[in-house]
């Protein structure tokens, strides 16, 4: 019986099934490679040994600027870190001819949003979005020694990878293109988004950008961390959508030894559920359901009246999210648990806390892919599409401009801190030989929206 109930309510997987319209792209798809004119000066400078030397020469000052960024603190609920480093990012990006404007969070515990602009020639804007915070308390960071620290080719260090490495990979691409592609640099309009509190999925941010992003915005440029599948570089063109939950349990005290029968068990029947809600996890459509934290009752000679689990659920698709969040909610009303003398059921309430809307695959986001699959073949590297579990600023932005994520230099062990002798655990890092070649691949796919889409980019030999 029960097990029918669960098949009957488990969110049913529609595979194969075509996007849903939710999942269509924005009205607006990606102009990066609609042939443009005007781009044969900055064409006929570009070939394949300037881009590596101008990138190689200014590797040593982008590794300087990373080393400063690593070295402020910016947890999320360190304010004033995060403020710190909004003002040398600002600063940074002056030089570049950026004016800065600081916009408060919706939460005042946490610093300023920062968003960066330089106006171009034409009405065409690109957008690049990074974030200002990190996870990791300043008291972590002390315990665990992690610190700045170059070994070999890896630089280890609070947010070298996610995602100060991906601030200072804007600002090489952007100082490359301005040196080697100046009429691409000048024409087009740029807009840099700096979140102040991304690692709590502030929802606020969200809006800063689609409040600021312009008519004519060509892309969503972001720059979390490129991920890797053997030699192939992957960008990430979907993530899963998150909702946060909790369900609470209440049944009837009772004493557990004079008056047992009386009682309605809470913590027996949020047992129940939590198997119910775990039983919801389907991989074949990429749905998981986490129950994450429990706790309940109130002493061992009490039949407990109250018990909660607090969870997550992730999907892809916006059809799949949506049924799972049906799903958990239908398990709402009496529950089976019931006092054996009087039949009083425990009573299942199911509320979410919070909510980020899947970003799924889309034809304007695989459209940038390949923009930059083109790059990568004149350069001779190979690129591929990620989705990847985790959120980012692109689940808020997808739907308004065609966004792509996975911009930024490669790394790896985000998130953590923690060093062991043994070596099995290795704290967060970013690759330096990661940046050049990465950079010469944004330079070009946002150089490619001058060009014919399927002429080269660089000069006949
Ligand atoms: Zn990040």
């Amino acid at each position: 019986m029960a097990a029918r109930q669960i098949r009957r309510d488990r969110p049913s997987c529609r595979l194969g099934t075509p996007h849903t319209p939710q999942d269509s792209p924005p009205t607006q798809t990606s102009s990066l490679d609609r042939p443009r004119g005007n781009s044969h000066a900055d064409q006929a400078m570009l070939d394949k040994t300037v881009l590596f030397d101008s990138l190689t020469r200014q590797l040593p000052e982008a590794i300087d600027l990373l080393r400063q960024m690593v070295e402020i603190n910016s947890w999320t609920e360190n304010r004033a870190g995060v403020n710190r480093l909004g003002d040398l990012t600002a600063d940074v990006f002056a030089q570049l001819g950026f004016k800065p404007e600081k916009v408060p969070s919706e939460n005042p515990e946490w610093g300023d949003h920062l968003v960066l602009t330089r106006h171009g020639s034409s009405n065409a804007n690109v957008a690049m979005v990074s974030h200002l915070d990190t996870v990791f308390p300043p008291e972590e960071e002390e315990l665990n020694n992690f610190r700045w620290q170059i070994e070999g080719d890896r630089i280890y260090g609070p947010g070298t990878h996610d995602i100060k490495g991906g601030t200072v990979m804007m600002w090489l691409v952007l100082r490359t293109i301005r040196e080697l592609m100046p009429a691409v640099f000048d024409r087009l309009g740029w807009r840099l988004f700096f979140n102040s509190s991304e690692e709590t999925t502030s929802h606020d941010f969200g809006r800063v950008c689609r409040d600021r992003f312009d008519k004519d915005t060509i892309a969503a440029l972001v720059f979390e961390s490129e991920g890797r599948r053997g030699q192939t570089r992957r960008l990430v063109v979907a993530r899963k959508g998150r909702a946060t939950w909790r369900v609470t349990v209440t049944g009837r005290g009772a004493h557990a030894g004079g008056r047992h029968p009386q009682g309605a068990n809470a913590i027996v029947e949020l047992g129940r559920v939590v198997q119910r809600i775990s039983s919801f996890t389907d991989y074949s459509c990429d749905l998981t359901f986490n129950v994450g934290l429990i706790r309940g009752g109130g002493g061992l000679n009490r039949v407990p009246h109250f018990a909660v689990a607090e969870g997550e659920l992730r999907a892809f698709r916006t059809d799949v999210f949506e049924e799972a969040k049906s799903a958990l909610l239908g398990l709402r009303g009496p529950g089976e648990v019931r006092s054996p003398a009087d039949g009083f059921p425990c009573n299942i309430n199911v509320e979410f806390l919070s909510e980020t809307a899947p970003w799924p695959r889309n034809p304007a986001t695989d459209s940038l892919l390949e923009v930059w699959q083109r790059a990568a073949t004149e350069l001779g590297f190979e690129v591929e599409g990620e989705e990847r579990g985790g959120l980012s600023d692109g689940n808020l932005l997808w739907r308004a401009v065609p966004t792509i994520d996975g911009l930024g230099p490669h790394g790896e062990n985000d998130h953590c801190s923690e060093r062991s002798p043994d070596g099995s655990k290795v704290p967060e890092y970013v690759e330096i030989s990661s940046f050049v070649p990465k950079a010469a691949l944004n330079v070009l796919a946002i150089g490619l929206d001058l060009n014919r889409p399927t002429a080269s980019i660089f000069q006949p030999a």
